[in-house]
């Protein structure tokens, strides 16, 4: 079994209590890693030593070319570990092994020389201001601090998607992956230090929620991002009011995909299943909630279904595997504890409905649901597993509002071939990101984030380089 530790102040460490924990393969079942497990002492260290490396020459210093350059170099190191990485994901999380390369380390990768490019084109402004003989500009400076805190659906990916802009904007940084799947964040913040990012500037502290707890609440931490749950993101929010950190945070949803009647039903029932099932359904954005029109519901559901229940299930790093395990036992437990709800709730089970006994590990059959009424908890809550549920709807106002009656707004999408409806739907529903007939991919350059309980700021494109700056206004009486 591989052994991690702490990586602070440019030093690999275990935690100083000594304490371990075990991260498991979903796939099997068994424990493949020992990590260093992070205690109250090892969080003050990496916040003491991400505070002495922001005012660092080796790392203040560096002129914008110089950070781009780094940054650059980490995204090639990414490419040059891709097979590597793709598997410790696969192996760690359980996703498909054409998932981790494709996506997961793909955008890693990608992250890395987008927010590269970012570092030399941080502009400010120069206002015109109602006062005579006045030069005003602005300036954009860096937050401080910033503790990273990630999930286990997509690791290294999302990982990547705070460290790049964070230091992208002069940032010092600890990063807090899940502890069930920490291995690739350990290699990528390898790979940081390998690319020159000096000692201080990225941290790594291994360990569960109170290790993000007292990250949240240290008064030498400048600013939180987080990516989790909902309930967490609320926890978080109210830790962090002490020295009234700022906090972003891309939290759960419940995603609606409406299909109106013109809509093309091949490509509907392709994009949703591919929509819903990416990992498993283990994605912040999956579709969930199906409303498609009354008059192609009942086929839309048995066409999911049947595409559904022909996807091969199986260990992440068989080539054939078409959907993975789910990643801990406990999940497998909350997804089937909501798929029993549904049944309970009288929902109209099409396929699925279970784990898949056959197999060992967490894995559970995809499973469809029709005839689902809006306050099933298979229709409100957040499942985070293969799970649909089929709504039919009459009118398309109705569909919107159902669609937005939900304390989420983090992705939604809308199937049709009439350019005034996709837009007009686009426009009606609140959601962070709509996709009209198409799955959900995410993209360094597109704004990512959530309305509602979905979330606070947005990641990705400019809207990150706001997440980790401060604007500083400089006036000057030119005499
Ligand atoms: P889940 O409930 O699906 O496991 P969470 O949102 O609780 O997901 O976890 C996401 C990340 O947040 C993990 O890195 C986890 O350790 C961390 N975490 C959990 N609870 C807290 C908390 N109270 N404060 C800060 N971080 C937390």
């Amino acid at each position: 079994m591989s052994t991690s530790t702490l990586f602070i102040d440019g030093s690999w460490q275990p935690a100083a209590s000594g304490a371990e924990f075990e991260t498991t393969d979903p796939a099997t079942g068994q424990p493949h890693a020992r990590c260093a497990d992070a205690g109250p002492l090892d969080v003050d260290n990496a916040v003491a030593a991400a505070r002495a490396a922001l005012t660092d020459p080796a790392w203040a210093g560096l002129v914008p070319a110089e950070r781009a350059r780094m940054l650059w170099r980490v995204g090639d190191l990414i490419d040059e570990h891709a097979e590597e990485l793709a598997q410790l994901e696969t192996l760690d999380q359980g996703q498909p092994i054409g998932i981790s390369r494709m996506v997961s380390v793909r955008a890693a990768a990608e992250h890395f020389r987008y927010y590269a490019g970012w570092v030399t084109k941080l502009y400010g402004e120069t206002a015109p201001v109602s006062f005579p003989n006045v030069l005003q500009y602005t300036k954009r400076e860096p937050v401080g601090v910033c503790a990273l805190i990630t999930p286990w659906n997509f690791p290294l990916m999302i990982a990547s998607w705070k460290i790049a802009p964070a230091l992208t904007c002069g940032n010092t940084v600890v990063v807090k992956p899940a502890e069930q799947t920490p291995m690739t964040t350990v290699r990528l913040v390898e790979l940081c230090r390998r690319a020159g990012v000096p000692a201080g500037v990225v941290n790594l502290l291994t360990g569960g929620p109170e290790a993000g707890r007292a990250l949240v609440e240290h008064p030498g931490v400048d600013k939180v991002s987080f990516t989790g749950s909902t309930e967490t993101g609320r926890a978080i929010v109210q830790v962090s009011a002490g020295n009234l950190k700022r906090v972003s945070l891309e939290l759960g949803g419940k995603a609606p995909s409406i299909v109106l009647p013109d809509a093309d039903l091949d490509a509907a029932v392709a994009g949703c299943l591919q929509g819903s099932l990416l990992n498993s359904g283990q994605v912040c954005a999956a579709y969930t909630r199906f409303l498609v029109h009354r008059s192609l519901a009942d086929e839309f559901a048995e066409r999911c279904a049947k595409g559904a229940a022909q996807m091969r299930l199986g260990p992440g790093n068989a080539p054939e595997t078409e959907l993975g395990p789910l990643v801990t036992a406990d999940h497998l437990a909350h997804v089937d504890a909501l798929v029993r709800s549904g049944l309970q709730e009288g929902a109209n089970l099409v396929t699925g409905g279970s784990p898949a006994a056959d197999l060992p590990g967490y894995f559970y059959q995809p499973t469809v649901f029709s005839g689902v009424l809006d306050d099933m908890r298979i229709a409100r809550e957040e499942i985070f597993g293969p799970v649909l549920a089929v709504m039919p709807y009459d009118e398309e106002d109705e569909a919107v509002a159902r669609a937005n009656d939900t304390e989420y707004g983090l992705a939604a999408a809308v199937w049709t071939r009439d350019v005034s409806a996709a837009h007009r739907v686009a426009g009606a529903v609140r959601a962070g990101t709509v996709f009209v007939n198409m799955p959900n991919p995410v993209d360094a350059s597109a704004p990512w984030g959530g309305y509602g309980a979905s979330g606070w700021g947005r990641e990705m494109g400019s809207g990150a380089i706001e997440l980790y700056t401060e604007v500083k206004s400089v006036w000057t009486s030119l005499g």
